[in-house]
């Protein structure tokens, strides 16, 4: 995807602090945290939105989820609680059109949204 923002991150075409990158992912820390904690997992293969996850990427995203656990344990936030959110579409608050994982932590962060 030439125009992607996270692929051009993937691709090394943009800076970001990489703080973790294998095969198939790569991990950086977003440009506005709104946490003290605030890490991005992204899949190096450009899928749009969750939406657009077939079956046979499963694996990858349970790799992102599992890669988020060990990265909250090396951040030190593993023990306190973080919370990890994907948005999805525009009632979602998605803002960039690849998939990305938020890693939350080092505040307390309780759900914007409660069931009353
Ligand atoms: P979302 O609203 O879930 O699509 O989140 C997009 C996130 O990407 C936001 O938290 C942005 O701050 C973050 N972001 C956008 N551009 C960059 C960038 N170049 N490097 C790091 N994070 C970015
Ligand atoms: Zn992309």
């Amino acid at each position: 995807m030439e125009d992607c923002i996270f692929c051009k991150i993937a691709r090394k075409e943009i800076p970001a602090e990489i703080l973790f990158e294998d095969f198939d992912l790569v991990a950086f820390r977003d440009i506005k945290p709104i946490v003290p904690v605030h890490v991005l997992l992204i899949p190096k293969k450009h899928i749009s939105s969750i939406n657009d996850v077939t079956e046979e990427d499963s694996a990858l995203v349970g790799k992102m989820i599992f890669r988020a656990k060990e990265l909250a344990k090396e951040l030190g936030i593993a023990e306190g609680g973080y919370k990890l959110l994907f948005r999805t579409g525009e009632n979602g608050g998605q803002e960039v059109a690849h998939i990305h994982l938020h890693l939350l932590g080092g505040a307390r962060l309780f759900e914007e949204i409660r069931p009353v």
